[in-house]
Protein backbone atom coordinates (compact mmCIF):
# COMPACT_ATOMS: atom_id res chain seq x y z
CA UNK A 1 0.00 0.00 0.00
CA UNK A 2 1.38 3.23 -1.07
CA UNK A 3 1.51 5.16 2.70
CA UNK A 4 0.22 8.73 2.52
CA UNK A 5 -0.10 10.85 5.89
CA UNK A 6 -3.30 12.23 6.76
CA UNK A 7 -4.13 15.65 8.67
CA UNK A 8 -5.42 14.48 11.95
CA UNK A 9 -2.39 15.21 13.92
CA UNK A 10 -2.71 12.37 16.91
CA UNK A 11 -0.02 13.84 18.97
CA UNK A 12 2.29 16.68 19.15
CA UNK A 13 5.30 15.93 21.93
CA UNK A 14 8.25 18.15 22.06
CA UNK A 15 10.25 16.81 19.05
CA UNK A 16 7.94 14.88 16.82
CA UNK A 17 4.34 15.14 15.83
CA UNK A 18 2.25 12.00 14.91
CA UNK A 19 -0.38 11.60 11.88
CA UNK A 20 -2.43 8.78 11.51
CA UNK A 21 -1.92 7.37 8.14
CA UNK A 22 -4.25 5.22 5.44
CA UNK A 23 -2.87 2.42 7.18
CA UNK A 24 -4.34 2.04 11.05
CA UNK A 25 -1.05 0.20 11.82
CA UNK A 26 1.25 2.57 10.59
CA UNK A 27 2.12 6.35 11.97
CA UNK A 28 3.31 9.25 10.21
CA UNK A 29 6.34 10.61 11.83
CA UNK A 30 7.44 14.42 11.28
CA UNK A 31 10.66 15.77 13.27
CA UNK A 32 10.41 19.69 14.56
CA UNK A 33 13.23 21.84 14.93
CA UNK A 34 12.52 22.82 18.37
CA UNK A 35 15.19 21.73 21.28
CA UNK A 36 14.09 21.28 25.07
CA UNK A 37 16.28 20.47 28.13
CA UNK A 38 15.93 20.09 31.83
CA UNK A 39 12.35 19.00 31.43
CA UNK A 40 11.02 21.85 28.71
CA UNK A 41 12.19 24.58 31.20
CA UNK A 42 15.17 25.30 28.25
CA UNK A 43 13.64 26.05 24.57
CA UNK A 44 14.53 26.74 21.47
CA UNK A 45 13.96 26.30 17.73
CA UNK A 46 17.10 25.63 14.89
CA UNK A 47 16.45 25.54 11.61
CA UNK A 48 17.90 22.16 10.28
CA UNK A 49 17.77 20.42 13.57
CA UNK A 50 14.95 18.34 12.79
CA UNK A 51 16.07 17.62 9.13
CA UNK A 52 19.37 16.12 11.02
CA UNK A 53 17.86 14.36 13.76
CA UNK A 54 15.40 12.69 11.26
CA UNK A 55 18.03 11.44 8.41
CA UNK A 56 20.13 10.26 12.03
CA UNK A 57 17.71 8.29 13.43
CA UNK A 58 16.14 6.79 10.12
CA UNK A 59 19.69 5.63 9.40
CA UNK A 60 20.51 4.17 12.55
CA UNK A 61 17.18 2.30 12.71
CA UNK A 62 17.58 1.03 9.49
CA UNK A 63 21.02 -0.56 11.27
CA UNK A 64 18.85 -1.85 13.89
CA UNK A 65 16.22 -3.85 11.66
CA UNK A 66 19.35 -5.07 9.62
CA UNK A 67 20.97 -6.47 12.74
CA UNK A 68 17.55 -8.75 13.80
CA UNK A 69 16.91 -5.90 15.98
CA UNK A 70 12.48 -5.76 15.82
CA UNK A 71 12.08 -1.66 15.50
CA UNK A 72 8.83 -0.17 14.67
CA UNK A 73 11.01 1.79 11.34
CA UNK A 74 9.45 1.14 8.24
CA UNK A 75 10.84 3.92 6.26
CA UNK A 76 12.38 7.23 5.41
CA UNK A 77 9.56 9.21 3.63
CA UNK A 78 11.20 13.19 3.37
CA UNK A 79 13.91 15.23 5.13
CA UNK A 80 11.74 15.25 8.15
CA UNK A 81 9.33 12.86 8.03
CA UNK A 82 9.36 8.67 8.52
CA UNK A 83 6.68 6.54 8.79
CA UNK A 84 6.72 3.88 11.86
CA UNK A 85 4.13 1.16 13.32
CA UNK A 86 2.02 1.92 15.46
CA UNK A 87 3.28 1.22 18.63
CA UNK A 88 1.57 1.25 22.44
CA UNK A 89 5.19 2.70 24.30
CA UNK A 90 6.09 0.92 27.51
CA UNK A 91 6.46 4.07 29.84
CA UNK A 92 9.95 3.36 30.61
CA UNK A 93 13.06 5.45 29.26
CA UNK A 94 15.97 2.96 29.00
CA UNK A 95 19.51 4.46 29.67
CA UNK A 96 22.66 2.47 28.79
CA UNK A 97 26.12 4.35 29.80
CA UNK A 98 29.23 3.16 28.82
CA UNK A 99 31.50 6.45 30.76
CA UNK A 100 30.10 8.51 33.46
CA UNK A 101 28.52 12.07 32.89
CA UNK A 102 25.39 13.62 33.31
CA UNK A 103 22.74 12.76 35.74
CA UNK A 104 24.74 9.83 36.95
CA UNK A 105 27.67 11.98 38.26
CA UNK A 106 25.31 14.64 40.21
CA UNK A 107 23.27 12.38 41.62
CA UNK A 108 25.50 10.18 42.94
CA UNK A 109 28.44 12.12 43.07
CA UNK A 110 30.19 10.14 40.71
CA UNK A 111 33.77 11.26 38.72
CA UNK A 112 33.01 12.47 35.30
CA UNK A 113 34.60 10.55 32.02
CA UNK A 114 35.30 7.28 33.67
CA UNK A 115 35.15 4.45 31.83
CA UNK A 116 32.67 1.74 33.04
CA UNK A 117 33.69 -1.75 33.61
CA UNK A 118 30.79 -2.52 32.01
CA UNK A 119 27.50 -1.04 30.45
CA UNK A 120 24.86 0.41 33.38
CA UNK A 121 21.35 -0.10 32.62
CA UNK A 122 19.55 2.60 34.13
CA UNK A 123 15.31 2.90 34.18
CA UNK A 124 13.38 6.01 34.37
CA UNK A 125 9.60 6.35 34.60
CA UNK A 126 7.81 8.30 31.57
CA UNK A 127 6.37 11.24 33.11
CA UNK A 128 7.05 14.59 32.17
CA UNK A 129 5.31 15.65 35.31
CA UNK A 130 7.79 14.35 37.48
CA UNK A 131 10.18 14.90 35.72
CA UNK A 132 10.86 11.18 34.35
CA UNK A 133 12.20 9.78 38.07
CA UNK A 134 15.06 7.04 38.40
CA UNK A 135 13.47 3.84 39.44
CA UNK A 136 14.12 -0.11 39.63
CA UNK A 137 12.77 -2.87 38.31
CA UNK A 138 10.84 -3.69 41.00
CA UNK A 139 8.82 -0.50 40.36
CA UNK A 140 8.59 -1.53 37.03
CA UNK A 141 7.09 -4.54 37.68
CA UNK A 142 5.04 -3.85 40.65
CA UNK A 143 3.05 -0.94 39.43
CA UNK A 144 2.64 -3.14 36.25
CA UNK A 145 4.85 -0.34 33.44
CA UNK A 146 6.08 -3.71 32.00
CA UNK A 147 6.36 -7.64 33.04
CA UNK A 148 9.08 -10.03 33.78
CA UNK A 149 9.24 -11.45 30.11
CA UNK A 150 9.18 -7.57 28.63
CA UNK A 151 11.49 -6.34 31.08
CA UNK A 152 14.19 -9.24 30.53
CA UNK A 153 13.57 -8.37 26.91
CA UNK A 154 14.03 -4.90 26.79
CA UNK A 155 17.53 -5.36 28.67
CA UNK A 156 18.32 -8.00 26.59
CA UNK A 157 17.55 -5.99 23.09
CA UNK A 158 19.30 -2.48 24.94
CA UNK A 159 22.77 -4.27 25.64
CA UNK A 160 23.02 -5.46 22.05
CA UNK A 161 22.04 -2.10 20.67
CA UNK A 162 24.54 -0.89 22.80
CA UNK A 163 27.24 -2.92 21.56
CA UNK A 164 25.85 -2.42 17.65
CA UNK A 165 25.97 0.90 17.72
CA UNK A 166 29.04 1.49 19.91
CA UNK A 167 30.96 -0.56 17.53
CA UNK A 168 29.56 1.67 14.50
CA UNK A 169 30.09 5.10 16.48
CA UNK A 170 34.00 3.86 17.28
CA UNK A 171 34.41 3.05 13.44
CA UNK A 172 33.84 6.84 12.86
CA UNK A 173 35.93 7.93 15.44
CA UNK A 174 33.06 9.17 18.02
CA UNK A 175 32.86 7.47 21.56
CA UNK A 176 29.24 6.53 22.31
CA UNK A 177 29.19 8.11 26.04
CA UNK A 178 24.85 7.06 26.57
CA UNK A 179 21.67 7.35 25.39
CA UNK A 180 18.00 6.63 25.98
CA UNK A 181 16.11 4.00 24.34
CA UNK A 182 11.93 3.49 23.88
CA UNK A 183 10.13 0.36 22.84
CA UNK A 184 6.68 -0.32 22.60
CA UNK A 185 4.13 -2.63 21.34
CA UNK A 186 2.81 -3.60 17.81
CA UNK A 187 -1.10 -4.74 18.16
CA UNK A 188 -0.23 -8.17 17.63
CA UNK A 189 1.98 -8.03 20.86
CA UNK A 190 5.39 -7.86 19.00
CA UNK A 191 8.38 -5.62 21.12
CA UNK A 192 10.00 -3.32 19.00
CA UNK A 193 12.36 -0.77 19.51
CA UNK A 194 10.45 2.84 18.95
CA UNK A 195 10.71 6.57 19.34
CA UNK A 196 14.54 7.84 17.88
CA UNK A 197 18.44 7.63 18.33
CA UNK A 198 20.22 10.78 17.96
CA UNK A 199 22.15 13.03 18.95
CA UNK A 200 18.68 14.40 21.08
CA UNK A 201 18.96 11.20 22.62
CA UNK A 202 22.41 9.99 22.61
CA UNK A 203 25.70 11.50 24.50
CA UNK A 204 28.51 11.55 21.74
CA UNK A 205 32.06 12.45 21.68
CA UNK A 206 34.86 12.65 19.44
CA UNK A 207 37.35 10.13 20.32
CA UNK A 208 40.59 12.31 19.66
CA UNK A 209 39.53 16.01 20.78
CA UNK A 210 36.50 14.10 23.19
CA UNK A 211 34.40 17.60 22.23
CA UNK A 212 30.93 16.95 22.37
CA UNK A 213 28.43 16.39 19.65
CA UNK A 214 25.01 16.42 20.84
CA UNK A 215 22.40 18.06 22.74
CA UNK A 216 24.93 18.62 25.60
CA UNK A 217 26.20 21.92 23.11
CA UNK A 218 22.42 22.80 24.03
CA UNK A 219 22.15 22.16 27.34
CA UNK A 220 25.67 23.31 28.36
CA UNK A 221 25.48 26.61 25.80
CA UNK A 222 29.02 25.60 24.21
CA UNK A 223 27.35 26.64 20.85
CA UNK A 224 26.98 25.47 17.12
CA UNK A 225 24.56 22.76 18.30
CA UNK A 226 23.40 22.51 14.35
CA UNK A 227 27.53 21.80 13.30
CA UNK A 228 27.69 18.99 15.91
CA UNK A 229 24.87 17.49 14.91
CA UNK A 230 25.81 17.32 10.97
CA UNK A 231 28.94 16.02 11.66
CA UNK A 232 27.55 13.23 13.14
CA UNK A 233 25.40 13.09 9.79
CA UNK A 234 28.41 13.16 7.86
CA UNK A 235 30.57 10.75 9.68
CA UNK A 236 27.29 8.09 9.50
CA UNK A 237 27.24 8.73 5.87
CA UNK A 238 31.06 8.18 5.41
CA UNK A 239 30.92 4.76 7.68
CA UNK A 240 28.52 3.19 4.72
CA UNK A 241 30.83 4.13 1.89
N1 LIG B 1 18.13 11.29 27.74
C1 LIG B 1 17.10 11.50 26.83
N2 LIG B 1 15.90 11.95 27.26
C2 LIG B 1 15.64 12.20 28.58
C3 LIG B 1 16.69 12.00 29.50
C4 LIG B 1 17.92 11.54 29.06
O1 LIG B 1 17.28 11.27 25.62
O2 LIG B 1 14.52 12.59 28.92
C5 LIG B 1 19.43 10.79 27.27
C6 LIG B 1 20.51 11.86 27.34
O3 LIG B 1 20.63 12.54 26.10
C7 LIG B 1 21.74 11.04 27.63
C8 LIG B 1 21.23 9.83 28.43
O4 LIG B 1 19.84 9.76 28.14
O5 LIG B 1 22.32 10.56 26.42
C9 LIG B 1 21.47 9.96 29.91
O6 LIG B 1 20.96 11.19 30.36
P1 LIG B 1 21.16 11.63 31.88
O7 LIG B 1 20.41 10.69 32.76
O8 LIG B 1 22.61 11.83 32.18
O9 LIG B 1 20.34 12.96 31.98
P2 LIG B 1 20.69 14.48 31.74
O10 LIG B 1 22.06 14.75 32.26
O11 LIG B 1 20.54 14.62 30.26
O12 LIG B 1 19.61 15.18 32.50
Amino acid sequence: MNIQPSTNLLYEGKAKKLFATNDPEILWVEYKNSLTAFNGQLKDSLTGKGALTNQISCFLFDQMNKNDIPTHFVEQTGELTHIAKKVEIIPLEVVIRNLTTGSLCKRLGIKEKIRLPRPLLELYYKDDDLGDPFVSDEHALLFGWSNENDLSEVKRMALKINTILGELFDSIGIILVDFKLEFGKTSDGKLVLADEISPDTCRFWDKDTMEKLDKDRFRQDLGDVLGAYQEIFNRLQDAIK
